[in-house]
């Protein structure tokens, strides 16, 4: 059955799939491709033959979203119909957001950090946090030229429930909430950028603090969320004029090491639950009227709580799933979480 979303349709919130095509290893193992993507909204999950217990997947599943992308989608094209829309709502006064979500090794950070060898040689040029900023200094220099605005750049991964700093050696971070709730982190590093290389540099330089000491790089970023933001700012009075956050999440699995025997792993899953559970519910809440807000509900939702407020903040939630067999789970599991977001 196709489940259907929201019948009002809501431009503030746009929820899109990307599959990754199946890897060299899996392809070795003659693993089975599972999903199909047969028109630009829909994904199939199809119905995996005796392998698996057939009572728990009777029929395949069709889901439907903004926009489906099948394995031969690259970045560019991602970019374009996900984040590329956003960009402009920080220039008019808005607050836009950008999620990957999916299990580890879908292709979140492949499509929000850019690309990763086993060397630790890293290209984040085709990543859309590069995308964007690109998009950024060119609007900021062309139409937007009059509103005389500064650009920054922070880099922050959140870590069972901490905030530590990528741009300043990980220095660990509060977070503070006056008494109008308005979020800060404190001492949280903001550098000023005039180019696209100069934010390469940055998001290269984060990308190596967050994973430095880890034997792969999954190994850590799969417990953590990691939020790179471009920030607009008033040259003169130094106020935020808008803000862009682009977030690679904890991979969706973790969430689910709730009864690991190990009292860290256990205790992590619990954080990435409630943070992924609070997170569905805050852009659920966007674009609709007096919705319960439920940001204090994990450190992510609060650090992101502006995004979740106010007429002309949107949001972007691309789900990326794995197209092998083994995997059918975790991307149903995927697809679900996606489809009660909008
Ligand atoms: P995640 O961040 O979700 O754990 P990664 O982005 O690290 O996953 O992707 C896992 C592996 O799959 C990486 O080797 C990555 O280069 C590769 N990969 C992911 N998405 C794609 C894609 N769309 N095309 C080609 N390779 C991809
Ligand atoms: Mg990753």
């Amino acid at each position: 059955p196709i489940t259907s979303s929201d019948p009002i349709e809501n431009h503030q919130i746009c929820v899109c799939v990307r599959k990754r095509p199946l890897s060299k290893k899996e392809i070795g193992k003659s693993e089975a491709d599972v999903i199909t993507i047969p028109n630009k909204e829909n994904v199939i999950v199809h119905e995996p033959k005796l392998k698996v217990d057939l009572t728990k997947y009777l029929e395949n599943q069709q889901f439907r979203f903004d926009y489906a992308f099948d394995e031969h989608a690259n970045n560019d094209v991602v970019y374009r119909y996900t984040a590329q829309p956003l960009v402009e709502c920080i220039f008019e006064g808005g607050m836009a957001t950008c999620f990957a979500y999916g299990q580890t090794g879908s292709g979140k950070t492949h499509t929000m950090g850019g690309n990763f060898s086993s060397k630790g040689q890293q290209d984040c040029s085709k990543g859309i946090y590069l995308l964007a900023a690109k998009d950024v200094f060119k609007l900021l220099n062309s139409k937007y030229k009059k509103l005389d605005l500064v650009v920054g750049a922070s880099f922050f991964e959140i870590y069972s429930g901490k905030v530590f700093d990528l741009l300043n050696d990980k220095a660990k971070l509060r977070v503070l909430e006056d008494h109008k709730s308005q979020v800060q982190v404190v001492g949280l590093r903001e550098e000023v950028v005039t180019n696209t290389d100069q934010v390469l540099q940055l998001i290269q330089h984060g990308n190596t603090v967050r994973t430095s000491g880890q034997t792969s790089a999954n190994q850590h970023s799969s417990r953590s969320h990691a939020v790179f933001q471009i920030i607009l700012r008033q040259r003169v009075r130094n106020k935020i004029h808008g803000k862009f956050s682009l977030i690679d999440l904890a991979g969706n699995e973790r969430g689910a090491d709730t009864s690991s025997s190990d009292r860290n792993t256990r205790m992590e899953g619990a954080e990435i639950n409630k943070s992924l559970l609070a997170l569905k519910e805050c852009i659920r809440a966007l674009g609709r009227k007096g919705a319960h807000l439920p940001f204090r509900a994990s450190k992510l939702t609060q650090v992101l709580r502006d995004s979740f407020i106010g007429d002309k903040s949107r949001t972007c939630m691309i789900s990326m799933i794995s197209p092998g067999m083994s995997c059918c789970e975790h991307t149903l599991n995927t697809l679900r979480y996606a489809d009660r977001v909008k």
